[in-house]
């Protein structure tokens, strides 16, 4: 999957690719280990999110369940 999205040039702000290594207009060298960890945290909370709506749902089908009784 390819993450490649805008982010703002520390030193000059003006919008690069994530993906970029330095800043096209100012040379200014991209972290990459804070983009790293960026796409890490996404992640790490997509999974909580599918988690959550996963006992959501299983919440709902077991109230469904037990109101059919
Ligand atoms: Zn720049």
């Amino acid at each position: 999957m390819l993450n490649v999205r805008l982010i703002k040039c520390p030193a000059c702000g003006r919008e690069i690719s994530s993906q970029a290594i330095s800043c096209p207009n100012c040379g200014q060298p991209i972290a990459g280990a804070a983009t790293n960890q960026d796409v890490k945290e996404k992640s790490f909370f997509e999974k909580y999110v599918w988690l959550l709506i996963l006992l959501f749902f299983l919440g709902l089908f077991m109230k469904i369940i037990a109101n059919m009784r």
